[in-house]
């Protein structure tokens, strides 16, 4: 890559006169400098902590089916240095994560966020938006939008992944699937294909990742947005979620499309971000949330203006605002994704118990804010 995010970039990008795409395999800034994680720097997701959720049951990574643990995954401590091979021979370093979650929740803030914590502490990462808005990318490119896939195809007939794959914050390879015409064919399939693209032409071993991170619509419930859960593309599914019910709706359809698949070798549950939590009663809200479907959250995001003035400026908050307490927040989210090797199969609620769980919420909400009675699975 000849430069981070050039608005006055090469023009080659179809629609997109400040795109700049890749042309090597330039290693992130962070990683040139030799800033990579220090050797044997794992933590335990589950183990207690400021954002430490009640422990998802976890089995061993060769255990009974419930668990498993990502290829790769040796369980050893041993750190994998930026662009470098996995610590043992033959295994694979590749940990593809997929982030799910309502439109409007926080995905692709989350996800950009992460990408660039992860940037920052030396990996090599891709993040793939999956949402046909395709605006995943953007605060990773100065506000800028790339052409996606579908679109790539439509113009040229075929792509070559590589023109589809653009630069952004410290040397993270951006693409974006895209989706049809408005009005016309399935939007799941710009997934579909962009992923098979992206396979087909091997770019993941070619750019030698250590992260692909799916930024993906969660409440579709078409076969095209489960592809990275179906396919076993992805290994962890994380889901954003706030206290809010719709988002909390939205989790537990995903958690049904996990177990549906997780026989099959589809990806497992790595835990819940809850973004957007602040106060107590919606911290208790997920908490209880995540104890009845036997997940963990992963981290309490809460919100925040500095996320605001970072998104009007184009930027990530990593970027924008690196010694804020909020860019604190999301480099903690990227120790603990880091570090999570073992991910789950979750207990998703029926129809009726979520309804009953939600009237039980209702009746008591008011009394947690007061303080008045703690609820079971709240952490406060
Ligand atoms: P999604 O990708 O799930 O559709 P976005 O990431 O685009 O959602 O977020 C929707 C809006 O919410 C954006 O304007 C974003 O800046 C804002 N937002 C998300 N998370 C936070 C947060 N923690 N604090 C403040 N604003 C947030
Ligand atoms: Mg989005």
């Amino acid at each position: 890559m000849a430069s981070r995010k050039t608005p006055a970039g090469d023009g080659a990008a179809a629609g997109n006169p400040g795109a700049r795409r890749i042309s090597g395999t330039a290693r992130p800034k962070a990683a040139a400098e030799g800033k990579g994680p220090a050797a044997g720097e794992t933590r335990d997701p589950a183990a207690p902590g400021p954002a430490a959720a009640p422990a998802a049951e976890t089995k061993a990574p060769d255990g009974p089916a419930g668990s498993r643990a990502a290829p790769g995954a040796n369980g050893t401590g041993e750190a994998k240095r930026p662009g470098g091979k996995s610590a043992r021979k033959g295994e694979r370093k590749l940990k593809q994560i997929a982030v799910y979650g309502k439109g409007g929740i926080g995905k692709s803030t989350t996800t950009s966020n992460l990408s660039a914590a992860l940037a920052d502490m030396g990996y090599r990462v891709m993040q793939f938006g999956c949402d046909p808005k395709a605006d995943s990318t953007n605060t990773l490119r100065d506000g800028t939008y790339i052409p996606t896939i579908l679109e790539l195809l439509r113009e040229k007939g075929r792509v070559e992944a590589r023109e589809a794959i653009f630069e952004g914050y410290n040397g993270i390879y951006c693409v974006e699937a895209g989706g049809p015409s408005p009005g016309v064919g399935c939007a799941g399939r710009g997934i579909i294909t962009a992923v098979q693209l992206l396979k087909q032409q091997n770019i993941y071993d070619e750019l030698d990742l250590d992260y692909v991170i799916y930024d993906v619509l969660g409440d579709v419930v078409c076969g095209g947005f489960a592809v990275p859960i179906r396919e076993g593309i992805a290994q962890h599914v994380f889901t954003v979620s706030s206290s809010d019910f719709m988002a909390i709706y939205a989790a537990n359809n995903l958690f049904r499309g996990i177990q549906k698949y997780s026989n099959a070798g589809g990806a497992l549950l790595g835990g819940v971000i809850a973004n957007s939590v602040s106060s107590g009663y919606q911290r208790a809200i997920v908490d209880d949330f995540v104890k009845q479907t036997g997940t963990q959250v992963m981290q309490y995001v809460p919100r925040s203006i500095t996320v605001t003035q970072s998104e009007l400026g184009g930027k990530t908050t990593i970027e924008a605002a690196p010694d804020s307490d909020q860019a604190k927040v999301y480099r903690e989210l990227a120790k603990r994704v880091e570090a999570h090797e073992i991910s789950t199969v979750p207990k998703p609620l029926d129809a009726q118990d979520l309804r009953a769980w939600a009237a039980k919420w209702s009746d008591q909400i008011l009394a947690v804010e007061r303080g008045e009675v703690r609820s079971a699975g709240a952490q406060i």
